[in-house]
C-alpha cells in the first residue's frame, strides 16, 4: 500500500471500519510513515473527543 492508498484509509482506520487485511496494510504503512502516524493519532484524538461529547449523561 502506498502513502496515498494509506493516508486515504486513515479515517475509516480509526473507526476500526477496515477490512482486516487492509487494516494490516495501514498498519504496516504506519511503521514507516512518520506523517500517517502524526495523522492516525490526530483522527483518534477527533474520535475520542466526539465520543466524550455524544456520551449521554442520562444513561437511567
Ligand atoms: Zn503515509
Amino acid at each position: 500500500m502506498d502513502h496515498d492508498e494509506a493516508a486515504q484509509l486513515l479515517g475509516a482506520f480509526a473507526l476500526r471500519a477496515l477490512e482486516d487485511d487492509e487494516n494490516a496494510q495501514v498498519i504496516a504503512h504506519l511503521e514507516s510513515c512518520a506523517w500517517c502516524q502524526v495523522e492516525a493519532t490526530r483522527y483518534e484524538r477527533v474520535l475520542s473527543i466526539l465520543r466524550d461529547t455524544v456520551e449521554p449523561d442520562d444513561a437511567a
